[in-house]
């Protein structure tokens, strides 16, 4: 489902991303743990061209997204992404908020698009927040909202970027079980997380990135119980 060769991104003379190579499979969960700087959302960014990529390529679906002729429509619809900040526009409802999309870049019929955003609403256990506004919902509704936002253009792959790591602690379940039934759908997902035991539970595969590489990657098991690198090591025994 994704393909990443030899892929480098600098800012200015910074670079960020120093050679990234992996694949990742249909329906493969990929959580992505690291230090703070150490590239993982620039990474996950190249992933959906919010970042140009410098070097290398970027294959998602079939298309290699680093073209510049391809469409950028096309690869965000692919790709759904949710942030660590929801970015749910605070005007419009919570129904509004996920039947925009839709509507205005696949300019889907009204009654349908509202449907099919109720039923996602119902998936997110949201169903009767569809006319209430951002404002009134706490922080783990809203991300369950962005996640049914990001869904609504039935995406090939999904990217969470910490997610979970602007919430207070007792909001963080909700989210992670929302997440946790998207992957046992089957969902391709790429999630950027300080869950370890999230990491542990739903990832099929764990990357440790550190300056810009992925140093060490492997099942669960491997990357937790039979760490191989130092670095990887150290930083477990702080987040751990
Ligand atoms: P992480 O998500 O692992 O904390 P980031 O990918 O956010 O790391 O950042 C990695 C490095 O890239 C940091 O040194 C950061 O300052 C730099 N960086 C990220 N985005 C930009 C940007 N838009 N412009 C310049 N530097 C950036
Ligand atoms: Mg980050």
């Amino acid at each position: 489902m994704i393909k990443v060769l030899d892929l480098h991104k600098s800012f200015g003379k910074n670079e960020v991303l120093k050679g990234i190579s992996t694949e990742i499979n249909e329906k493969e969960v990929v959580c992505v743990i690291g230090p703070s700087g150490s590239g993982k959302s620039t990474f996950l960014r190249c992933l959906n061209r919010l970042e140009e990529i410098t070097s290398g390529e970027v294959h998602v679906n079939g298309i290699n997204i680093a073209d510049s002729k391809v469409n950028i429509n096309q690869i965000r619809e692919d790709v759904g992404m949710v942030f660590q900040h929801f970015n749910l526009f605070p005007h419009k409802t919570v129904l509004e908020n996920v039947t925009l999309a839709p509507l205005k870049v696949k300019k889907e019929n009204k009654e349908m698009a509202k449907q099919a955003a109720l039923a996602l609403l119902e998936k997110v256990g949201l169903g009767e927040k569809a006319n209430a506004f951002p404002a009134s919902l706490s922080g783990g509704q809203k991300q369950r909202v962005a996640i049914a936002r990001a869904l609504s253009m039935n995406p090939k792959v999904m990217l969470f970027d910490e997610p979970t790591s602007a919430l207070d602690p007792e909001l963080v379940g909700d989210v992670l079980q929302v997440m946790k039934e998207l992957a046992l759908e089957g969902m391709t997902m790429v999630v950027v997380t300080h869950e370890m035991g999230f990491a542990r539970e739903v990832g099929d595969r764990v990357f440790f990135m550190d300056d810009g590489l992925i140093l060490e990657e492997g099942t669960p098991g491997e990357l937790f119980d039979r760490t191989k690198h130092e670095r990887t090591k150290e930083f477990l025994s702080k987040v751990l």
